[in-house]
């Protein structure tokens, strides 16, 4: 339903601006007004993910995160849910992850091929925790790494994953990954489903709509239908599905929320 994603400063290693935590919920809290079920979070922090998610109310996840606090990290990606396969469950929240927890993935829209796609990934030895459609997508992605891509997400894999993965998802979606061994980027795939850039100054957002970052940037990049971006706190590359360079299409945000 709503989505945020972000990618910060940092002076050597360290952050050195916004906190991803404190973005990606303010972020949250902005898109609110379109309605979920559950929201979650998760951030990289030193070659690790970490994540916390809760079905109901955004309060509900803020109680989990007093109880079980995230740091500071660079790098993070937040999701509010409204369940489409699968019941408001703390399991079926957003993010989810794979890879054996070193990916993250969250997700607006259907994937209608999941099942399919679930089969055979089951067939494959993997295990689903989750009856959403959005974990195997996830599930796909570290399916990828392993099989296609050697093992390596370091440099590109994410992107080259995400597209590869792009082509075989069928559906509505909106997607967004981080993997711990790739902890200053942010992937984003789109196909009949919104996703903004946002632009800053040594650091770049995500959303679903740009209430995700208004309260930081109001220079806003649209996507066009097929593309995938990946942001750092200093780039923002967009391609296709097939990885040829694409662009995106630049406008200033002057309304106020
Ligand atoms: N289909 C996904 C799910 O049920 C995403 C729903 C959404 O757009 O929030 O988890």
């Amino acid at each position: 339903c709503g989505i945020v994603g972000y990618v910060g400063r940092s002076v050597n290693g360290a952050v050195d601006g916004h906190s991803a935590l404190d973005v990606v919920l303010e972020g949250l809290r902005r898109l609110e007004y379109r309605g979920y079920d559950s929201a979650g979070v998760a951030v990289v922090s030193e070659g690790a993910i970490e994540a916390r998610k809760k079905s109901g109310k955004l309060s509900n996840l803020l109680a989990e995160l007093e109880e079980r606090p995230l740091p500071e990290t660079l790098t993070g990606i937040g999701h509010t849910r409204w369940a489409t396969h699968g019941g408001p469950t703390d399991r079926n929240a957003h993010p989810h992850l794979a890879d054996e927890g070193r990916l993250a993935v969250i997700h607006n829209g259907i994937i209608e091929n999941f099942a399919e796609l679930k089969l055979e990934l089951i067939d494959k030895g993997v295990k689903f925790l989750s009856e959403t459609d959005t974990e195997v997508a996830a599930a796909l992605l570290a399916d990828i790494f392993r099989n296609q891509l050697g093992g390596d997400v370091s440099n590109g894999g994410l992107t080259r994953a995400m597209e590869l993965a792009c082509q075989r998802l069928e559906g509505a979606f909106t997607l967004l990954a981080v993997h711990a061994d790739q902890p200053d980027v942010v992937v984003a795939a789109r196909r009949n489903s919104p996703l903004v850039v946002g632009l800053g100054e040594g650091e770049n957002f995500l959303g679903s709509d740009v209430s995700g970052f208004i309260d930081y940037t109001r220079r806003a990049v649209e996507l066009g239908q097929d593309q995938i971006v990946t942001i750092t706190a200093d780039t923002v590359e967009i391609t296709d599905f097939f990885g040829n360079p694409a662009a995106g299409k630049e406008y200033h945000v002057d309304w106020d929320p």
